[in-house]
């Protein structure tokens, strides 16, 4: 059996450019044009590529972005300080703060200063905690876990007492999305580093979230035939024949998965684009709301 692979590249392609038409028929009925904060605290290198994607991606779709840079030694009164200038600033309607915050800064302090309203990544703690209550509605869902629902809706997927099993726990991937699955009443079993028998316990899923860090690690004999698996995972493995000396892989074995599953992301190309495109998404749902 060969998977059939779900293309979260086109997908994203697809809703970037609807997100485009309704920003641009938005600005000529009069509405102001949609607004992006991102907040960026210190040097990480890997933090600072995330957000020029995100101001890139901005521009594509008409949304204007505003970059706001602190050093690492900032201090969390001036780190609030700049989140509730961008609260102020009737321009900016949804203000993203790239996390991880440098060691020292309270990142949930940070995070609840965030006005609910334009809390488009979704990681204010009242929209967490909506998330995690029945017959309550978060404002705004977190974005790698929103793209991989609409992946799964895309693909076809029927959640309804589907057994899923999450593999990862964080607070911005596994168990948001562990809480989504749920929502569309999915068996949920969360998997973390303590977990028993892991394969065994992956075996019994027909719907797989990997989102662990580890380079392939859900191998084709994990798999219950016919599953389907989205990987999460990006990782850098080296590859002395790549241009650049190493090349992306996801946390599940690409190769071996894709003859056992039904239906598969790759590793570039599935769940990162998805993100995104859930941000931009959210961004533009956040400037209606302010309408
Ligand atoms: P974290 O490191 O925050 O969490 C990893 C989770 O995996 C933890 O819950 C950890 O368990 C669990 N874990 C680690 N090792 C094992 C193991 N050997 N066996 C079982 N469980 C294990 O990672 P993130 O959730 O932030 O990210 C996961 C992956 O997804 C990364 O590769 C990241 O780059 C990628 N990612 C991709 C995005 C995208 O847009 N494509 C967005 C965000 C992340 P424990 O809790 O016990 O420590």
């Amino acid at each position: 059996m060969t998977a059939t692979i779900i293309d979260g590249k086109a997908i994203a392609e697809r809703i970037r450019a609807q997100i485009a038409e309704e920003v641009e028929a938005r600005v000529e009925a009069g509405f102001p044009r949609p607004g992006l904060a991102t907040v960026l605290v210190g040097d990480n290198p890997a933090s600072q590529i995330y957000v020029r994607m995100k101001h890139k991606a901005c521009e594509q779709v008409g949304i204007r972005s505003f970059g706001r840079v602190l050093p690492a030694t900032a201090s969390q009164e001036e780190v609030e300080a700049v989140v509730e200038e961008l609260n102020a600033d009737p321009a900016v309607h949804g203000i993203l703060v790239q996390l991880p915050l440098p060691p020292g800064l309270d990142e949930e302090r940070v995070l609840g200063r965030i006005r609910l309203e334009k809390d488009v990544d979704g990681f204010h703690p009242l929209n967490i905690g909506r998330l995690a209550q029945k017959g309550r509605e978060p404002l705004f869902v977190p974005c790698t876990p929103a793209g991989i629902m609409v992946l799964l809706e895309e693909a076809g997927v029927a959640l309804e007492g589907a057994r899923a099993v999450v593999l990862g726990r964080s607070n911005i991937v596994g168990m948001p999305v562990a809480l989504l699955l749920l929502r569309r009443n999915a068996t949920v079993t969360v998997c973390h580093s303590r977990t028993r028998d892991l394969p065994a316990v992956v075996r019994e899923a027909d719907v797989l979230i990997a989102a662990v860090g580890r380079p392939e690690m859900v191998r084709g004999d994990w798999v219950k035939p016919g599953a389907v698996v989205i990987d999460v995972g990006v990782n850098r493995v080296e590859d002395p024949t790549a241009k650049k000396g190493y090349r992306l892989v996801g946390d599940v074995a690409f190769d071996e998965v894709k003859e056992v599953a039904g239906a598969l992301t790759p590793v570039p190309g599935g769940v990162g684009p998805m993100t995104i495109a859930m941000l931009l998404k959210n961004t533009l749902r956040a400037a209606k709301l302010a309408d």
